[in-house]
């Protein structure tokens, strides 16, 4: 990025944000083929407000910018307005009420960081570096979903910039149609310059990590079909197919309990049962706190790698999907690529499926098949893999998949991505966007 407003769209984007926004919060870009012509980096709504107006006179796409995560680069459009929000991110923790406050921008390790100062845990996924308004109003997978629901389900308000410069609360008494389309409905609505999450207090939070030989992946995982019927909500079971310190593709099994401590360690408790599917290799449980975890997690994500990601969601782990999943592990093209499997189920399945915009509440298991590699820019045989995974997988999933994670070209997909929401969300899209001004995950219309 250049300083120097001098390009076909920078300079009138410039020009027009000047009298509105400090000159230092406006970076743009000279050369415009697939980058943005300006950035604009947010501190306080008023430029939010500026940005939005300044898109739509001057006619140019406008896109969002959390932390940067979305891998199809959708905070990011080509000769756009880029409104980037990564300045906002204050966190303040209210202990008394059990909620948290937080900016636009604000990252899901700083959140978690905030709440464990005050003995409480948020709500989020996996990955410290991941932006938690991003993530929450695509749905937001993560280790308390069993216990807790998704990201989406503990918003409780938010207040946004709408596309007509408008600042409005979405909360059950403010807007509440804007509340029900931004737990789930992605950042399609305007821009959230603040949001509101329940957090809670648990009596402990115990993680591990339980890794098994490939061979053993099949009988591991039919064994963990059947525990899972009877698992509590405390226990959330993340599961990833990836490579082994000796480069051998492994199964991994990443338990998060958030009941009582001494259950969670018991050697006769639910999470040690994990490591009694088969013979691991590796059985590590022990008392964590959720930052560090997701911080560690993020060292496996830095930022400049190639990724393609496809997404299927299948309500059951079976014989045949197990069978599809490692005949493509056993094959895959990169030492980084993976696949990772979100459980969704006891609270988060319990919630009503009218009752949020996220449209896929039965159980099931979304599956996040990452294709990560570093030689060179552009790689057929590694975003392949990773299309013929999904493909195979297609026959056993749910229609739809995790909006948050979906292909803008998964054609086959989106229109199933929101269930019976869509036509409310189609509505809620004519009041609040009529025009368009927003564009995020894919909606089905
Ligand atoms: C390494 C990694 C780990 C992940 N882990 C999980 C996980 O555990 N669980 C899970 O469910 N998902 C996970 N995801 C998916 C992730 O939640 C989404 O990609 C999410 O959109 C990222 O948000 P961001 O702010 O970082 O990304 P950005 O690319 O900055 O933003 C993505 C989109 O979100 C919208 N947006 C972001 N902030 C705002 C805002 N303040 N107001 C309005 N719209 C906004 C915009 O439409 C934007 O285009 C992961 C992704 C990655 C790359």
């Amino acid at each position: 990025m250049s300083d120097l407003p001098d390009g076909p769209l920078a300079v009138p984007v410039a020009a027009a944000l000047r009298d509105r926004v400090r000159p230092e919060r406006i970076v743009t870009d000279a050369a415009v083929v697939d980058r943005p012509a300006a950035v604009i980096r947010c501190g306080e709504v008023g430029d939010v407000r500026a940005g939005v107006a300044a898109a739509q006179r001057l006619g140019v796409p406008l896109s969002v910018r959390g932390r940067g995560h979305d891998w199809a680069g959708r905070a990011r459009r080509a000769g756009g307005l880029v409104l980037d929000l990564s300045g906002m991110n204050s966190v303040r923790v209210h202990p008394e009420g059990g909620q948290v406050t937080v900016g636009g921008g604000a990252s899901v390790g700083e959140v978690l960081s905030a709440a464990e100062e005050h003995g409480l845990v948020a709500v989020t996924g996996t990955v410290d570096s991941v932006g938690m308004v991003g993530l929450a109003t695509g749905g937001g997978y993560g280790p308390l979903s069993g216990r807790f629901g998704l990201a989406a389900d503990n918003l409780v308000a938010a207040t946004v910039v709408l596309a007509d410069g408008s600042v409005v609360i979405a909360d059950e008494t403010g807007d509440p149609d804007l509340l029900w389309a931004l737990r789930g409905g992605g950042g399609n609505f305007g821009v959230v310059v603040e949001a509101r999450f329940d957090v809670h207090r648990v009596p402990s939070v115990v993680t591990g990590t339980v890794i098994y030989p490939l061979d053993q992946a099949t009988e591991v995982l039919r064994r963990l079909r059947e525990l899972h019927e009877e698992m509590p909500d405390e226990l959330t079971v993340q599961i990833a197919l990836l490579s082994g310190p000796d480069g051998a593709p492994v199964l991994l099994l990443a338990p998060t309990w958030c009941g009582p401590l001494a259950t969670g360690l018991a050697e006769d408790g639910p999470v040690h049962a994990l490591a009694r599917l088969g013979q691991p290799v590796v059985a590590a449980v022990a008392e964590k706190r959720l930052a560090e975890g997701a911080a560690e997690l993020g060292t496996m994500f830095p930022y400049g790698r190639h990724v393609e990601i496809r997404t299927r969601s299948v309500p059951v782990l079976s014989d045949d999907v197990t069978a599809v999943l490692i005949d493509h592990v056993v094959r895959k093209p990169a030492p980084l690529t993976a696949v990772s499997l979100h459980s969704f189920r006891g609270a988060a399945a319990r919630v009503a499926p009218q009752a949020t915009a996220f449209g896929t509440r039965v159980p099931h298991h979304m599956v996040e098949i990452i294709s990560i590699w570093t030689e060179e820019r552009e790689s057929p045989t590694h975003r392949q893999w990773a299309r013929d995974l999904a493909s195979a997988l297609a026959p056993y999933s749910l229609p739809g998949g995790y909006p948050n994670l979906l292909a803008p070209d998964a054609v086959d997909q989106i229109p199933f991505g929101f269930g019976a929401n869509a036509e409310r969300l189609r509505t809620l899209k004519g009041r609040f966007d009529p025009d368009g001004v927003f564009s995020a995950i894919p909606l089905p219309f």
